[in-house]
């Protein structure tokens, strides 16, 4: 306990506050709030947290090697602090405690998620944002952050749709329209792309008041549909889900259509299926594109999605929450044909355009159709007003355009198309390394920067290279990647992540567990890459070798 705890706690023994030393409290209570008088207590404060920075981001190592129950143990007490703590013991606290065992996901050797290091100039303006404290859900408590945020967003519907000069002049400031929203992430950005199709399709009618005023239940009996759907690959991510349950549609009815090998929609499934929706009188509400799925970066053939739900007059989102900054790269952006001609498209700005975490956006073809989901209250949105607030899911939002702004202006256009190439250049790289080594298999030749590969045990190496192996084999090299992806990320020395495929080349219904590698970091070099390689078959050497149907016990770890 430190010294400004005793005093605190002198003042309430006894439940009897007594008078000065009350006072002197109170008065420590306000100057928390009073930071612009420069303090030595502040600049104190700001010198501690650099330097925890510093050595965070400076760290060679991904996480140190503790248990998760260990860290977790450390935070069993429920108990809300009674007394102030002072702030040096706080700062002490979290960075033994927290940054400590938190995860180093700017490593050039972490490749296995889609989150890595960030430009440097996001710290000093993600303080200014928060001294800003700007809430852009409406002009009085944002003013020029409203308009930065609609231009940023119109610079990214630029991108997509490139319409011409004439219709940015139009829409980009003019509150009637919405080119897109700004999100805290692809989840909601999918969400409320969801949300505008549904009402745009069960609004009000004749003496019906719409889906957003009367349920679904009673829409769907005005309008004479026996259910509604979402339709879009195998390979979905799970936000969708969220979406028909929330949207009262029902994650059942979020209509699953089958890949081939190259993780890519199967078209003729997809129109067997809208046949069928159409028989059986159910309302879709929107087909679904991935551009970039999570797990290996496959993206649906866009252009022959589009035209069949032109042919079939149905909504067609893009979820391009990964993919979609691929559009920066003039060589690449051809992978994404037919983004262009989608109703509306989701970007991650936390992914691939280098943003801190917690941004995302939904953009819209059609600048009217963000009206369906409007909302106003009389005492802050209000009906005439240029208030953000108005068409977006989310109350309060801080001004997360400074970051989107900042990026789009310091890195630029050619700045994002050096960083996609190169991330795209370093992913075959790996497939050229993977293939020249016995030891590993590549599951999924990168179509942009995700690759999926196994580590074959010696055992099976020959099998795998005269493609013999069995179902049964197939089993315990998965067991046997699950051990090595186990024991690599607990060691903390370099990180890929994990999943399991459901149709590769061993055939539809054999699940394979793959390694799954994202070359996002600007920073991974290919000494990186292939320090991870080393890594794992160094470790693969020390797990128990297995043989047939063997069970492999976790506590030989
Ligand atoms: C990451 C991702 C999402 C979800 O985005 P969050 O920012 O995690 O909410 C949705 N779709 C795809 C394809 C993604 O890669």
């Amino acid at each position: 306990m430190n010294e400004g705890t005793i005093e605190v706690q002198k003042i309430y023994q006894g439940g009897q506050p007594s008078g000065g030393l009350q006072d002197r409290f109170e008065e420590q209570i306000i100057n928390l709030f009073s930071a612009t008088e420069e303090s030595s207590a502040e600049t104190e404060l700001q010198t501690r947290i650099d330097l925890i920075t510093k050595s965070f981001l400076e760290a060679k190592q991904i996480s140190r090697d503790v248990d998760l129950e260990s860290v977790v143990e450390k935070f069993a007490d429920s108990k809300l602090p009674l007394f102030p703590t002072d702030i040096d013991s706080y700062i002490e606290d979290l960075a033994t405690n927290v940054v400590a065992d938190s995860i180093h996901v700017s490593s050039p050797r972490f490749i296995g998620h889609m989150t890595s290091s960030l430009p440097y100039f996001f710290q000093p303006l993600g303080k200014l944002m928060t001294a800003m404290n700007q809430n852009v859900v409406k002009v009085e408590t944002a003013k020029a952050f409203s308009p930065y945020e609609r231009q940023a967003l119109a610079m990214m519907h630029r991108l997509i749709y490139g319409f011409g000069d004439d219709f940015y002049t139009q829409h980009t400031q003019n509150s009637e329209s919405t080119l897109g929203m700004m999100v805290t992430g692809g989840t909601l950005a999918n969400i409320t792309a969801m949300w505008c199709y549904r009402n745009a399709l069960l609004g009000a009618k004749d003496d019906f008041g719409g889906v957003e005023n009367e349920g679904l239940a009673a829409a769907l009996n005005f309008y004479g549909y026996q259910g509604a759907v979402i339709i879009g690959s195998s390979l979905m991510h799970y936000s969708f889900e969220k979406a028909a349950g929330l949207l009262g549609i029902g994650d059942r009815n979020l209509i699953k259509i089958p890949t081939d090998q190259n993780h890519r929609l199967n078209l003729a499934a997809l129109r067997e299926t809208i046949t069928e929706c159409r028989q059986r009188n159910l309302l879709i509400i929107a087909l679904v594109g991935i551009a970039g799925t999570t797990d290996s970066g496959a993206i649906d053939p866009l252009l022959e999605m589009s035209a069949i739900a032109q042919e079939y007059n149905i909504n067609f989102h893009v979820d391009a929450a990964w993919g979609g900054a691929v559009l920066f790269s003039e060589q690449n952006q051809h992978k994404l044909a037919g983004i262009e001609l989608a109703d509306s498209v989701t970007i991650d700005g936390h992914k691939q355009l280098y943003l801190p975490m917690g941004l995302g956006m939904v953009i819209l073809r059609n600048p009217h159709l963000a009206k369906y989901i409007e909302k106003t209250a009389r005492y802050t949105v209000r009906k005439e007003s240029p208030d953000l607030g108005k068409r977006s899911l989310e109350g309060s939002r801080p001004g997360m355009s400074l970051f989107l702004q900042a990026a789009l202006n310091i890195i630029g256009h050619k700045g994002y198309e050096f960083l996609i190439d190169s991330g795209i250049k370093k992913a075959q790289y790996l497939a050229n390394e993977i293939n020249r080594k016995p030891e590993f298999e590549l599951l999924f030749k990168p179509e942009i920067n995700i690759l999926l590969y196994r580590y074959i045990p010696e055992p099976f190496r020959q099998k795998t290279a005269q493609g013999k192996l069995t179902t049964s084999d197939n089993q315990a090299i998965n067991d046997f990647n699950e051990l090595l992806q186990n024991a690599q990320r607990q060691a903390g020395n370099t990180f890929v992540s994990r999943t399991t495929l459901e149709n590769t080349a061993y055939g539809a219904g054999v699940p394979i567990v793959a390694l799954r590698v994202v070359l996002a970091n600007p920073l991974t070099t290919e000494a990186d890459i292939d320090a991870v390689l080393n890594d794992q078959i160094k470790t693969a050497a020390k797990l128990p070798v297995i043989t047939f149907n063997e069970e492999v016990n976790d506590d030989n770890l």
